[in-house]
């Protein structure tokens, strides 16, 4: 990996990057947090990508660990990748399901030609995995791939708690 890691405490709607990261869920339809910002900042053209991707190769959702991109709406952004993170278990490790979001994010970045990406903290909302293990994840896992073209990887964390966490990570 030679792009650079970026934390910022921010709104992941108003980066100015290729490509945002959307922790959807399997529907592609919308949700709460994140999936319900990016469609609302991003306008209806997001969700009408998503419809047709329903219609079309995902007619069942797309599945947990996997990524697929589309237009960006009106958010700064070119592109929204999707992918569905897996919920938190206590008695089942699913690690690798969350490992998989970011490494197919970065993989369908690389495809999109996008040079910068903006990931949120996936499965750390209300799929509630644990902050600190969900950043050690994200960070491992990007750091582990080649990611060519791509020169800068942003986290961008809602509130300072999750700030301190990620920075801890990055170290
Ligand atoms: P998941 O369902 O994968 O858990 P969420 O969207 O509920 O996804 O939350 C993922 C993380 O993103 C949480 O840490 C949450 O605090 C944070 N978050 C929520 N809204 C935003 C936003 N607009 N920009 C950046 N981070 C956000």
């Amino acid at each position: 990996m030679s792009a650079r890691l970026v934390l910022v405490q921010g709104d992941i709607t108003r980066q100015d990057v290729d490509a945002v990261v959307n922790a959807a869920n399997s529907s592609l339809l919308g949700g709460g947090g994140v999936d319900g910002a990016i469609h609302r900042a991003g306008g209806p053209e997001i969700l009408a990508a998503c419809r047709a991707l329903r219609a079309s190769h995902y007619g069942r959702g797309l599945p947990t660990g996997q990524a697929v991109a589309t237009t960006a709406g009106r958010l700064p952004a070119r592109h929204v990748i999707h992918t569905v993170g897996p919920r938190w278990s206590a008695t089942e490790d699913r690690s690798d399901l969350l490992a998989s979001c970011y490494r197919e994010s970065l993989r369908t970045a690389v495809e999109l030609g996008a040079r910068t990406v903006a990931f949120p903290a996936i499965s750390t909302g209300i799929y509630g995995w644990p902050l600190d293990d969900g950043a050690r994840i994200a960070v491992r896992t990007v750091r582990a791939e080649a990611a060519p073209g791509i020169e800068e990887i942003r986290f961008v964390v809602f509130d300072e708690r999750a700030h301190e966490v990620f920075a801890r990570a990055l170290k």
